[in-house]
């Protein structure tokens, strides 16, 4: 009898580099294509060595453009896997700007490290990104479409940033009929912009991510009071605020919130630098795509309001206006990347962590061993570029931007398949957060709820 299986490759008690690999007799569909993001030691090892080849996969469906979901493929591609890459309309559009970008990063790395003498080799160039953008078929989401003769899958929206996607993968091998449901990265109500989560649909087995599985979110109104007392600190202390933030979803969100904040006069006008080449484009790609955006922002639209491009609200393009910025001392700074691993917002830091008056504000999720885990934990120096830079100015976080679930809306959204689901592994998490979500599940009346470490694979009953 033809099994059904899922090897987890990828984000098992960990929240990057997602791979898992769904197993259908001797067919090997890939379920997302992430980075490992992390201390480059570390990471580096696993993303030059991927933990399937390319040419033992025969299909892929990707969940969404973040690069832990999405940024290995052309290291896949580049190690032999040539089918179709099958994904929504606008992460195909959002895929190309997040996978040049992350070639364009890595060239830049290997040109500061071999600077100090370091030799590295980039995981890929824009001609492997080339290459693995023309194996994309996108699909709109609520069409079903085949992947394989026995795998039928559809894409629900997931409420997290533009285009992504709730896997919903229907599997048939005659003797044996299977839905399996995995969830991406699941998004929450009330996000500015984007449309809400879709319901979850009844599945045998579902797989569900755990960023915040033991955490709870601020609401959206706290989020607007906070953000506008801390700016308002900051021009108070005479400082400025730099926010890392991903070019997509997070920096959106804060631009917006800024902008209601001024309209509102909640706060004054101040300067808003969005320094990330790509967050323009990504704002462009966010327009071509109403259709996917909530009723109010639709309406705010059509009031001649545009809730991202606004006055006192600058796009940086080149390098030489972002180092203009050093002379910014009051305003905000947002820059990415969102765990200042990499990317502009280090050259940022690296002037603002000494400054007493500036403060840094994390708005996203910071993975241990990250140079923001490490501020947000309070370290009295980092090192940034190589450089040992004492810590003197705040830092403070704001988890309400999250673009995923807390556990309390993780649990809003599969409650009502206890019972029904068989089988629930519980992914995208570290081990405290993962376990916690695991527990209330089992609680919630789950029977068989796992929490996958690497490399485990586990038969669909
Ligand atoms: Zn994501």
């Amino acid at each position: 009898m033809t099994k059904i299986a899922l090897q987890f490759l990828g984000a098992a008690r960990h929240v990057t580099g997602t791979k898992h690999l769904l197993e259908i007799g001797d067919t090997r569909v890939l379920l997302d294509c992430g980075l490992v993001q992390g201390p480059r030691h570390i990471a580096d090892a696993q993303n030059r060595k991927l933990p399937i080849a390319g040419r033992d996969v025969d299909a892929l469906v990707l969940s969404h453009a973040h690069i832990d979901h999405c940024g290995a493929l052309p290291r896949l591609v580049k190690d032999g896997y040539d089918g179709t890459i099958w994904c929504t309309d606008a992460t195909k559009d959002m895929l190309r700007m997040m996978l040049m970008d992350s070639a364009h990063i890595q060239s830049q790395d290997a040109r500061q490290l071999r600077k100090r003498g370091h030799d590295f080799e980039p995981l890929y160039n824009s001609d492997d990104v080339e290459r693995t953008l023309r194996l994309v078929r996108s699909v709109p989401y609520y069409q079903p479409f085949d992947v394989t003769p026995q795998l039928r899958v559809e894409f629900l929206d997931a409420g997290h940033i533009l285009g992504a996607a709730i896997v919903v993968m229907d599997v048939d091998v005659g003797t044996k009929k299977r839905r399996i449901v995995f969830t991406g990265d699941h998004g929450r109500k009330n996000l500015p912009i984007l449309r809400d989560p879709d319901r979850i649909p009844e599945c045998d087995a579902l797989i569900t991510e755990s960023t915040y599985g033991d955490r709870i979110h601020e609401q959206a109104v706290d989020m607007m009071a906070e953000l506008a007392r801390i700016i308002a600190e900051e021009l108070h202390d005479g400082g400025r605020v730099v926010v890392p933030a991903f070019a997509v979803g997070r920096t959106q969100s804060v631009v917006l919130f800024l902008g209601q904040l001024m309209r509102d006069g909640h706060l004054p006008k101040l300067p808003i630098y969005v320094d990330s080449p790509m967050s323009r484009e990504a704002t462009r790609i966010m327009g071509k795509h109403p259709e996917l955006f909530d009723a109010e922002t639709q309406a705010l639209l059509k009031s001649g309001h545009n809730p991202l491009f606004f006055d006192g609200v600058t796009y940086v393009a080149d390098v030489e206006e972002s180092k203009a910025l050093n002379e910014v001392r009051t305003g905000v700074i947002i820059s990415a990347s969102g765990m200042c691993e990499s990317g502009r917002v280090l050259h940022h830091l690296s002037q603002t962590v000494g400054r007493r008056e500036d403060c840094v504000l994390m708005v996203g999720y910071q993975a241990h061993g990250t140079l923001g885990r490490r501020l947000l934990d309070g370290a009295t120096s980092v090192n940034i570029y190589g450089e040992p830079h004492p810590v003197h100015c705040k830092v403070r976080s704001m988890q309400g931007f999250s673009a995923h679930a807390d556990w309390r809306e993780l649990m809003a959204a599969t409650r009502h398949l206890a019972g029904r689901c068989k089988q629930v592994f519980v992914v995208h998490g570290e081990d405290d957060p993962a376990e916690a979500y695991a527990g209330r599940l089992r609680n919630a009346g789950f029977a068989s709820v796992a929490v996958p470490s690497k490399f485990d694979r586990i038969e669909i009953a």
